[in-house]
């Protein structure tokens, strides 16, 4: 007799989908058990989005030691232990934000089951806590969080020296040269950290741009960064194929007509990121995929069984650790009741951490005129801006995109220093309905960043003061 345990709200996956909704859940009155097979925290805090920010950090940290003579500062012995470094990331930047959002899963009265979980049916999943051992549950309500994993090319199998995101973050040495295939943001991020730290490497990318999701002027700060810290772009490359012994990998690949060879310490594959949605029983419990893996969900992030949401890198649209962590509140509210809750991504801001940072939301000028609106656009340079220029990183722009006759923020984009926080201002601006004259009416602090927020703004009111 292997009687089910009965689970009222059960979450599958703890990255920042899966804990996000499994406290929103609690919070609003569900009792809610949430699955994870590995570590609490998910691809984002584990081996995503911090790891990879504590290693370009650690990059930048080595080279203005080592460049910032134009200050006058000069460290002529700076030196790297990047053991020390590796050691540094994880425990004390993962480990803390792991081991807190375990606390806060407790403080909120969620339970926790170290498992893998697939469905039995869209009412019973099963649990293997080990490979033999596992448990049956019925549960009233689920959601699926489980994330993504990274595409492996066939010609490229992951090993020693050919390696995913997960692999370059846990390097041990400093490679002397690396080559990235795929210069999306995550390559093109890891690429700038390593560039940083000392490797010499080169991306390959099969369209004729790298950064698709960005426009040519903020991508052209990024290449030109690359060019002068050992990062070679060759675009329009079509990587076919590696060789490697126990030192190196030599990489076969094509660019313009002809057929080259490059040698590297490791290659690492960044192509793009497959949903887990392949083994953990969506047929047998019913549920929808479209024909990449991705579950069908309404705005609410309801399946089509009724009970069961998904989250997150398994729903279409951008694989991004604030996407997954804002469907995951709606659902929770939807799962505990409520009708109004639904996803509108207008304000969802994207970043990529590159030198500069870039960063984007609501529309481009492109996607605004596309959508009809008569748009006009702002760009101020962070060449205007006290702030940027003493802190030695004048480079870069802020540009709003507004509609002519509102004057209402559409969307903006920032190329800079610290663009990753600065795109905040404008995703509640462009959340709230916000215009360029509220904008420039609110008081900035002087001296800083965001001032040049202001500053686009009065251009944008034709009454630019510092341009
Ligand atoms: P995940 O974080 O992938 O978590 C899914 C969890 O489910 C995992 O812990 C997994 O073990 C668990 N799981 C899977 N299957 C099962 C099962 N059957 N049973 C039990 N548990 C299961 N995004 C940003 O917004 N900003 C960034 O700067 C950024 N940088 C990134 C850098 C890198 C190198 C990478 C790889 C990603 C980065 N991302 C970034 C993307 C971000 O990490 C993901 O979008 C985010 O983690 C998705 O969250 P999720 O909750 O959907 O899934």
């Amino acid at each position: 007799g292997d009687f089910a345990e009965e689970l009222e709200t059960v979450v599958i996956g703890s990255g920042p989908g899966g804990y996000v909704a499994a406290i929103r859940a609690a919070q609003l009155g569900q009792s809610v058990t949430l699955i994870e097979r590995g570590n609490i925290g998910g691809v984002c805090l584990n081996v995503g989005c911090i790891p990879s920010k504590a290693l370009i950090h650690a990059g930048e940290e080595y080279q203005s030691s080592l460049n910032a003579s134009s200050t006058g500062i000069q460290n002529k012995e700076t030196t790297i232990d990047f053991k020390k470094t590796q050691a540094w990331k994880n425990k004390k930047v993962v480990q803390p934000l792991t081991k807190g959002v375990e606390q806060l899963l407790k403080k909120n009265n969620v339970s926790i089951i170290k498992g893998e979980a697939y469905f039995v049916n869209s009412q019973t999943l099963h649990v293997m806590f080990d490979e033999e051992k596992g448990q049956t549950y019925k549960f009233e309500k689920a959601i699926i969080a489980t994330g993504s994993r990274p595409i492996e090319l066939k010609s490229f199998k992951f090993g020693e020296r050919i390696i995913d995101s997960t692999g370059a973050l846990s390097l041990t040495e400093i490679p002397k040269k690396m080559i990235v295939i795929g210069g999306g943001y995550i390559g093109t991020e890891l690429a700038g950290a390593y560039a940083k730290l000392g490797t010499e490497v080169t991306i390959l990318e099969g369209m004729d741009q790298i950064l698709m999701g960005f426009e040519k002027d903020m991508v052209k700060l990024v290449e030109q960064n690359f060019k002068r810290k050992n990062v070679t772009v060759v675009t329009n490359a079509m990587a076919k194929s590696a060789e490697q012994n126990e030192q190196q990998v030599t990489v076969t690949y094509e660019a313009d007509g002809a057929e080259k060879q490059l040698e590297a310490d490791y290659v690492l594959v960044s192509v793009g990121r497959r949903p887990n949605t392949d083994d953990i029983g969506l047929d047998i419990a019913g549920i929808e995929t479209d024909g990449k893996g991705f579950i069908q969900v309404d705005e609410q992030g309801r399946t089509n069984k009724k009970n069961i949401f998904a989250i997150g890198d398994i729903v279409p649209g951008l694989a991004l650790a604030h996407k997954a962590s804002y469907e995951a509140k709606v659902a929770a509210e939807a799962i505990s009741g409520s009708k109004g809750a639904a996803v509108d991504y207008l304000a969802m801001p994207a970043v990529c951490f590159t030198d500069p940072e870039l960063a984007t939301v609501g529309f481009t000028e492109k996607e605004a005129k596309e959508k009809g609106f008569e748009v006009k656009t702002s760009k101020f340079p962070l060449a205007g801006n006290g702030r940027a220029l003493s802190l030695n990183k004048a480079e870069g722009f802020i540009r709003l995109v507004t509609e002519k006759e509102s004057q209402a923020l559409l969307g903006a984009q920032v190329a800079g220093v610290n663009a990753s926080d600065l795109i905040a201002e404008l995703g509640l601006a462009v959340e709230n309905g916000l215009t360029a004259e509220d904008i420039a009416l609110t008081i900035h602090s002087h001296p800083s960043l965001g001032e040049s927020i202001m500053d686009a703004a009065e251009l944008a009111l034709g009454q630019p003061i510092h341009i």
